[in-house]
């Protein structure tokens, strides 16, 4: 599938749940949620047939994302349907983490949960951390779920993922102070470690002038402690982060500038399925359809498949967050 600026779509971002067990500041409000009602949510069959219509379309890369995606019961039964829709060559999870080293029951055989999401075929795994501090965590996250994060990481790489991103959303005033321990942190165990610019996707306190901290603004903070980063424009993943390495050391580190960066959506190669079964062509826009009322209804995977085109054709060329900020959209409903 191609839209009218020619971005290529070939990637689906997969939203399952509304729920979280965490409650990130610039996520979700922090008074008690409605979550949606079951029946509102799509069914991992409801889900395992769009992913398999949007494989004829061209899509070959999906990550399951949230909420936090490992709340939701029994999530294991999805990416066993998942992994039956061989055209999806490249499978992802985004997680808090702190799930990852539960243990669960496959058939018969008890494994951490990061395990298990590796035997159904998942090949990489990004993880939110913003701070290594537990104080820190517990202010941003709302739990004291630091030790088990960590562990979750341990889970993830003693399963063997192909990679280990780490998220990490950059807050002045907050965690401007870790970006050097978490670089240390990533480098020492292999993961690639990003650092995202805060967006206007929550509550209105979410993203003011005194906390948000532009990209430029953190690689300038990093230098003063690593010395000065080079530019690696050759190095890509499969999205909008631009990558930098380290003196004298072969890592690399990303950000990821959805506000400052003038860049960011010309390589987008997005669309994303809300856990109710909208279709958002873009992130930062309010362009949603539903997909959900045609698939109940019956609709053929041909007419499914148009849907798929024609919310494409509505992709827009980019994102306005910079003029349109949208305080009442949640990012954990739309999923991130
Ligand atoms: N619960 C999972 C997690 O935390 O990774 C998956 C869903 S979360 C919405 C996906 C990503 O979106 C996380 O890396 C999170 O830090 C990021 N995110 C959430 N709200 C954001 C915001 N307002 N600005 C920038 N990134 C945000
Ligand atoms: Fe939950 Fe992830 Fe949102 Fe934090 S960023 S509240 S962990 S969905």
């Amino acid at each position: 599938m191609e839209d009218r600026f020619g971005h290529r779509i070939s990637y689906l971002r997969v939203s399952v749940t509304d729920r979280c067990n965490e409650r990130c500041v610039y996520c979700m409000p922090q008074e008690l949620q409605e979550w949606l009602p079951r029946a509102e949510i799509l069914r991992y069959e409801e889900i395992a047939r769009l992913v398999r219509v949007a494989t004829t379309l061209g899509v070959t890369k999906l990550r399951v994302t949230g909420g936090e995606p490992l709340t939701r019961s029994n999530v294991l039964e999805l990416f066993r349907l998942l992994a039956e829709i061989p055209a999806l060559r490249d499978l992802g999870v985004s997680t808090n983490g702190s799930l990852l080293p539960r243990i669960v029951d496959v058939a018969g055989r008890r494994m951490t949960m990061a395990a298990a999401l590796r035997h159904y075929g998942v090949r990489t795994v990004n993880i939110s951390l913003d701070t290594l501090d537990a104080a820190q965590y517990t202010a941003i996250t709302g739990r004291d779920f630091l030790a088990q994060t960590l562990a979750g990481l341990d889970a993830a790489r003693a399963a063997g993922f192909e990679s280990i991103k780490l998220n990490c959303v950059l807050m002045r005033g907050r965690n401007e102070d870790q970006l050097p321990a978490l670089i240390h942190y990533a480098g020492e165990h292999g993961y690639l470690l990003r650092f995202i610019e805060l967006m206007p996707v929550s509550t209105t306190d979410v993203l003011t002038e005194e906390n948000f901290l532009p990209i430029a603004e953190a690689r300038r903070l990093i230098e003063r402690s690593t010395g000065p980063l080079t530019a690696r424009p050759d190095f890509k993943t499969n999205g909008p982060a631009l990558y930098f390495q380290l003196p004298n050391s072969e890592q690399l580190i990303g950000f990821i500038g959805a506000m400052t960066d003038l860049h960011f959506c010309e390589s987008c190669n997005k669309l994303r399925l809300t856990c109710e079964g909208k279709l958002r062509p873009c992130l930062g826009s309010y362009l949603e359809f539903d997909i959900r009322e045609p698939l109940r209804a019956g609709a053929s995977d041909e007419v499914l498949a148009q849907f798929f085109r024609d919310v494409v054709d509505r992709k827009p060329q980019q994102h306005d967050f910079r003029e349109n900020y949208q305080p009442n959209r949640k990012m954990v409903a739309i999923g991130g």
